[in-house]
């Protein structure tokens, strides 16, 4: 067993001496002995306006040098609940979707059989798939709680089927989610086709979407999610971009008219008693950031979700 490893205070070693990992967490070459394991995914040739996800792992590992382990409003340490290493990144080979999609489903298979949670930073959206895939295959069938602008339900994007806008269509064709047990949160913006929500709902999956969660308390989103997954085995997936681009400009694809960062940071604490199986934060892409603002967004997103671990296992729930 190992022991639980706090990061360096800021007060002894400053935040910008470090290695890189994220939250200055120890590397580790595999997730044995592990509650969860970080890994990067910087593969971002699938996205169809800016590209530069690539760069997101890192951007997002340099800011989160800033996090401390106590989340006060959760009321735990996650550093005294879990045990966590970075892993550092999938061998991903850009252009090349199904041989990076093999790579992620290796990386995030092998901390699986080890038992610990991926924690996976974008790359495009695309690669969530790759998750998917490794995490039905341990778990089975997977509610998704997908936090979007985009609902990336597309069948096709300039005729091809594999993009950053088609990955949870692929995924309920290969039987990885059930999408009557999934819920897509926050789209909006302009469409080429009205019907796109229609068409989703088709498909079965509900949406909730932004001009309606505008209207919704945090704590009604939660109830709305806990309602349609259950005690069923999540994976969260989250597009930085539904997050409003003022709060996180440095992305492929903003739309406007999205949430504050305390907003969003409220929404994740709503789902502290869901069945996590996975979680990914993509689509950072730092050459479009400013004052790494986006980046910062992401680090706290994940530092909001390894809280959600920590409280569970403190709780005796995990
Ligand atoms: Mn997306
Ligand atoms: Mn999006």
């Amino acid at each position: 067993m190992k022991t639980n490893t706090q990061p360096p205070s800021a007060s002894a070693s400053p935040r910008f001496c470090n290695m890189g990992n994220f939250m200055r967490l120890p590397h580790a070459e595999s997730a044995e002995n592990l509650d969860f394991a970080i890994i990067g995914i910087p593969f971002d040739t699938a996205a169809s306006f800016r590209a530069g996800a690539r760069f997101g792992p890192n951007g997002v590992r340099n800011i989160s040098a800033m996090i401390k382990p106590n989340n006060v409003a959760m009321g735990v340490n996650i550093m005294d609940s879990l045990h966590g290493a970075d892993l550092g990144d999938v061998p991903v080979i850009p252009d090349y979707i199904h041989e990076t999609y093999a790579a992620i489903e290796a990386s995030v298979g092998s901390v699986l059989d080890c038992g610990a949670v991926p924690i996976a930073i974008g790359g495009d959206h695309s690669v969530t798939l790759g998750e998917l895939r490794a995490a039905a295959k341990k778990h089975g069938k997977l509610s998704l709680v997908h936090f979007d602008s985009h609902l990336d339900l597309c069948d096709t994007v300039f005729g091809q089927k594999y993009n950053h806008g088609t990955p949870f269509r692929r995924a309920m064709e290969e039987g990885l989610i059930d999408p009557e047990h999934s819920i897509q949160i926050g789209m909006r913006g302009s469409l080429y086709d009205p019907d796109d929500f229609k068409i989703a709902a088709d498909l079965g999956f509900k949406v909730i979407p932004g001009d309606m969660l505008h209207k919704m308390t945090a704590e009604e989103l939660g109830a709305a999610v806990k309602e349609r997954v259950g005690d069923r085995k999540v994976f969260l997936t989250f597009d930085i971009d539904f997050v409003d681009p003022a709060y996180a400009p440095g992305t492929g694809t903003p739309e406007i008219g999205g949430f504050t960062s305390f907003e969003t940071l409220c929404y994740v604490r709503e789902l502290k008693d869901l069945n996590f199986v996975g979680f990914d934060v993509v689509e950072v892409a730092p050459p479009y950031d400013h004052s790494e603002i986006t980046s910062y967004m992401a680090a706290n997103l994940i530092f909001e979700f390894m809280s959600v671990l920590a409280y569970q296992k403190k709780n005796g729930k995990r």
